[in-house]
């Protein structure tokens, strides 16, 4: 499993950075070793565990990029028109063609290999056929023209996929290219997810009038779940120090990362913290994010723990800004940097110095055809409507202090963030 060194200790305290916390984190985790082969099929999402260099080139062969005439690049028309007889006829996956004649030209079609000594394609639509069945060539055509050499795309021997990359349909498609079949990939990382709160109830069971259904804990496993994590859904546990350090105790030794999320406050009955300083070490508990401060990370028998806060809008932005970052680093995975895309604001909005802070927002297009970040209307940490509602989270940097119409502000869509 999972061993974060020691000296991590040194860092806990006081309120930690967005960037401070997380660095701090993944630092101190290891990726996880193990690995195991997969079909290609099954590869989706997964992290490659060892760099693939191209075992042969791309394309494998020359060929046509057009339909058309193939013809050696000597025989090219100069400066008038000239008529060329026929001397064959390829298409794609069609076999070996003797080498072109002098002064002939092959029929061609897309994808189909180049004829031994043709480097040139004209494409069909700018030649004509004379009354004597010859392909007349218009001049001005550059020696090369409509061909896709071998390897242009990727030589062989080349590193094209690189280890700790995460697999998306496009490197599959590459890995198919190569005709591989199997990839090695790290195993999936395995979450221990608990929520907590007297308050909470499982949907599908019964619901006291003072309780809630637990909701936070479907968004976090399907989060972990598109981060391509093994989840185990460990239930609610009560607001109870000793229970909850049973609870979290029992799952250590078996998985890579313990979420939990709720009770990590400073109320009297928010016993996170405790239960974890009463059977671990807690590594830091306050970060400057908002929604979500209380967010706690410490370490249970070798085993890393994030705590976050229970308020849904805050448990989701901390997770996207905490426990993605983990995850990718316990797998192993190339850290893929979220990069808010520039928009302008439409609302205005005053936050704190010294702390990051990120405002739901939909986005339409201004007048003058500039994307513009529309604030929904509502601040409130527990209004799932609020993420349901809106197409992203306007990041607003530490050393903002407040946001006027018009000003320009980096938006993440909720499309990129898993
Ligand atoms: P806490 O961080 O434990 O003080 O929780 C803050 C608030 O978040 C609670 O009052 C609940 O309304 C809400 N909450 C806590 N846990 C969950 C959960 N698992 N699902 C939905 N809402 C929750
Ligand atoms: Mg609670």
């Amino acid at each position: 499993m999972a061993q974060l060194s020691d000296d991590c200790f040194a860092f806990g305290g006081p309120m930690l950075s967005v960037d401070e916390a997380v660095g701090l984190i993944t630092s101190r985790v290891n990726a996880i070793a193990d690995l195991e082969t997969v079909a290609l099929v099954d590869a989706d999402g997964r992290v490659l565990a060892r760099d693939i260099a191209a075992p042969l080139p791309l394309p494998p062969f020359t060929n046509s990029a057009v339909d058309g005439y193939a013809v050696r690049s000597a025989d090219l028309p100069q400066s008038a028109e000239q008529a060329l007889p026929l001397d064959g006829r390829i298409q794609a996956g069609g076999g070996a063609h003797a080498p072109i004649k002098p002064a002939h030209t092959v029929r061609i079609f897309t994808g189909a290999p180049l004829p031994p000594g043709a480097e040139t394609v004209f494409m069909q639509e700018d030649v004509r056929i004379d009354q004597a069945g010859k392909v007349v060539l218009p001049p001005g055509l550059k020696p090369g023209a409509n061909v896709r050499p071998a390897g242009e795309d990727i030589p062989q021997g080349h590193v094209a996929l690189r280890a700790g990359q995460r697999l998306r349909p496009q490197h599959l498609a590459l890995a198919a290219a190569f005709g591989l079949t199997r990839l090695d990939v790290v195993r999936r990382i395995r979450v221990a997810v608990f929520s907590t709160g007297d308050e909470l109830a499982s949907p599908g069971e019964p619901r006291a009038p003072s309780q809630l259904f637990d909701s936070n804990r479907f968004m976090l496993m399907a989060m972990l779940r598109r981060l391509g994590c093994e989840v185990s859904d460990l239930g609610i546990l009560r607001d109870e120090r000793t229970s909850l350090a049973n609870g979290l105790k029992q799952v250590a030794g078996g998985h890579d990362l313990i979420l939990t999320t709720g009770g990590v406050s400073t109320g009297e009955e928010d016993h996170v913290k405790a239960a974890v300083e009463s059977i671990g070490s807690l590594v830091l508990w306050r970060i400057a994010i908002k929604p979500g401060r209380p967010v706690a990370m410490g370490i249970i028998a070798g085993t890393p723990l994030i705590g976050l806060p229970g308020n849904p809008v805050a448990s989701f932005v901390t997770f996207v800004h905490v426990v993605r970052p983990t995850v990718l680093a316990l797998a192993g995975s190339l850290q893929e940097q979220l990069l808010p895309i520039p928009v302008r604001a439409a609302f205005t909005y005053k936050k704190k110095i010294g702390r990051r802070e990120y405002v739901r927002a939909t986005l339409r297009r201004g007048e003058d055809g500039v994307l513009e970040a529309v604030k929904f209307p509502r601040e409130g940490a527990g209004l799932l409507s609020s993420l349901v509602e809106t197409d992203g989270l306007v990041e607003l940097g530490e050393d903002i202090i407040h946001v006027e119409p018009g000003r320009g502000v980096g938006f993440l869509s909720y499309a990129e963030l898993l």
